[in-house]
């Protein structure tokens, strides 16, 4: 298993591939299954610095959610103090 981000290369960039709701970043092109994930990804994912940074491991995310996910599931042992401190170290977001 492997942190990293993985680089999607071959993204498709043809407006007619577009599934029925979604759309497609104009920035990488990345193409999301509805307007929801694609205003996410504009929002906060798409050419934002990783902001959260587990406390636990060198992972870090972009996204608030994303944090809490990964420390429920790779740190169980310490989600429940994490949750505790967390929305106070991000207060602002
Ligand atoms: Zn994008
Ligand atoms: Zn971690």
């Amino acid at each position: 298993m492997s942190l990293l981000p993985v680089q999607v290369e071959d993204q498709v960039r043809h407006e007619e591939a577009l599934p029925p709701g979604g759309g497609q970043c104009k920035s990488c092109y990345k193409i999301l299954r509805n307007k929801g994930s694609l205003y996410t990804h504009i929002k906060y994912v798409c050419g934002k610095e990783k902001k959260f940074q587990c406390p636990y491991c060198p992972l870090k995310s972009k996204i608030k959610y994303d944090m809490k996910k990964h420390v429920s599931r790779i740190h169980p042992e310490m989600s429940e103090a994490f949750l505790e401190i967390f929305d106070r170290l991000y207060c602002e977001y």
